[in-house]
């Protein structure tokens, strides 16, 4: 049994208030950390305060790393920062930064890289477009993401993967059941076929892409689905509802 994920990627939102009451309503999440990941991304300037307000059991996260380490590299996050901070995880390659910042299958595939190297736990965001989906080329777009990083890959107990299918993200448009388990069976398939049997069974999927408190229950319940990662309903207290869903 693969152990559930569920991240809430608060992308480029809050404020010091705004966060402040945000860790709050999440303080009254109940779960055993040895049986949830529960990961919270927040802008990185505000890591330091969001540490501090959430209780103990919750993780937090990076939404991105430097593909390079410490050094004359202005306006980077190095993994040697993230580590220094006591951070176990990091996001990689979501479909905003490979859309507005250029992030290709290259640069992700370096930033996993570093990422091993330095042990740090990463979830790594794939996806297709929506005209991607239209044409019948989900399984190859996935396909072509995930190749790009396997190379760099020597532990994957430190990788999670993150199935964000770009048409659902802040859309409103969930992925259907069969759509996401398809993909998710498609990608464990993959990794069956070009790591192992054993990776393919024990490396976790979780679900992206207007996932909410009224569709979580039965995404959970799909045998490929292990799990979310949350973007506009991690900043409301449905995001209580959708760890709840996952325990
Ligand atoms: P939404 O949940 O807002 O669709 O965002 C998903 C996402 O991009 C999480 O990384």
């Amino acid at each position: 049994p693969r152990k559930p994920w569920v991240g809430g990627n608060w992308k480029c939102n809050g404020t010091k208030a705004s966060i402040e009451a945000l860790c709050e309503t999440l303080n009254k999440a109940e779960f055993n950390p040895e049986q949830i990941d529960v990961v919270i991304a927040p802008v990185s300037l505000h890591i330091h305060m969001v540490k501090e307000k959430l209780k103990a059991g919750f993780k937090v996260c990076t939404q991105n790393v430097s593909k390079t380490g410490m050094g004359a590299y202005t306006g980077e996050i190095a993994v040697d920062h993230i580590k220094d901070f006591g951070l176990e995880w990091t996001l990689i390659g979501h479909s905003e930064r490979r859309q507005y910042y250029g992030e290709t299958d290259e640069v992700v595939a370096d930033k996993v890289d570093i990422c091993q190297k330095a042990g740090l736990c990463t979830a790594v965001c794939i996806g297709e477009m929506l005209d991607e989906r239209k044409a019948g080329k989900t399984t190859d777009v996935v396909k072509k993401q995930i190749e790009a990083f396997i190379p760099k890959v020597t532990d994957w107990s430190k990788i999670m993967i993150a199935y964000e299918p770009v048409w659902a993200i802040g859309t409103g448009v969930v992925a259907t059941p069969e759509q996401a388990q398809e993909t998710h069976a498609a990608i464990r398939k993959i990794l069956k076929e070009k790591v192992s049997a054993e990776v393919a069974e024990s490396t976790r999927i979780a679900y992206g892409g207007s996932v909410s408190d009224s569709n979580c229950n039965t995404l959970i319940g799909l045998e490929d689905v292990d799990g979310f990662l949350v973007g506009g309903a991690s900043l409301k207290p449905a995001f209580l509802d959708i760890i709840k869903s996952a325990l």
